[in-house]
């Protein structure tokens, strides 16, 4: 959509998180509106990129997606560099990456811009019978650090759109 226009602001936006939470998934889910059942873990792809309207202003999101290096502090510093918004996901039926999380607020506090957006998001919302991490637990983290919050799925794309929609207009609230 609009690639005629006159881009306004390119936007670049981060995806981080524990390995196999699905962002890669949820990326190609809001940038080419696919699924990849047979996906194998993230190589070489640095960024997708889409753009949107949002309050008369085209947007270009560039989105980067983590190259399977999401051991705790493998992620490099180049990665955040000029990064406005975090996308920050953990599976709602893995506690652990739940857990994980505030070590990856405490890596974006590090790494990134004191202004950097993040949403939090809990994937896999879809896989309701597995649920391993309550809404409330992570209403309440988001809550405490200052995060927004979203449960998606990047299978059936519940919420994927709000939520990218949500964090592309904060930042153009802040930028
Ligand atoms: P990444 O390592 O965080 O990039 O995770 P991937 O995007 O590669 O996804 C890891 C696995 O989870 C893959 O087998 C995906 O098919 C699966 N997956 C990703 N998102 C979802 C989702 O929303 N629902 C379900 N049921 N599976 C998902
Ligand atoms: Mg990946």
């Amino acid at each position: 959509e609009n690639h005629q226009e006159k881009i306004d602001y390119v936007f670049k936006v981060v995806v981080i998180g524990d390995s196999a939470v699905g962002k890669t998934q949820l990326l190609s889910r809001f940038a080419r509106n696919e699924f990849c059942f047979d996906s194998k873990s993230t190589i070489g792809v640095e960024f997708q990129t889409r753009t949107v309207t949002i309050k008369s202003k085209v947007i270009k999101a560039q989105i980067w997606d983590t190259a399977g290096q999401e051991r705790y502090r493998a992620v490099t510093s180049a990665y955040y560099r000029g990064a406005l918004g975090a996308m920050l996901v953990y599976d709602t039926t893995k506690r652990q990456s739940f857990d994980h999380v505030a070590r990856w607020v405490e890596e974006l506090r590090g790494h990134a811009d004191n202004s950097i957006v993040i949403m939090l998001i809990g994937n896999k919302a879809d896989l309701v019978d597995l649920r391993a991490v309550p809404t409330e637990d992570a209403v309440e983290f988001a809550e405490n650090q200052g995060l927004f919050f979203f449960e998606t799925s990047a299978l059936n794309g519940d919420n994927v759109e709000p939520a990218f929609f949500k964090l592309l207009e904060e930042i153009y609230n802040v930028v």
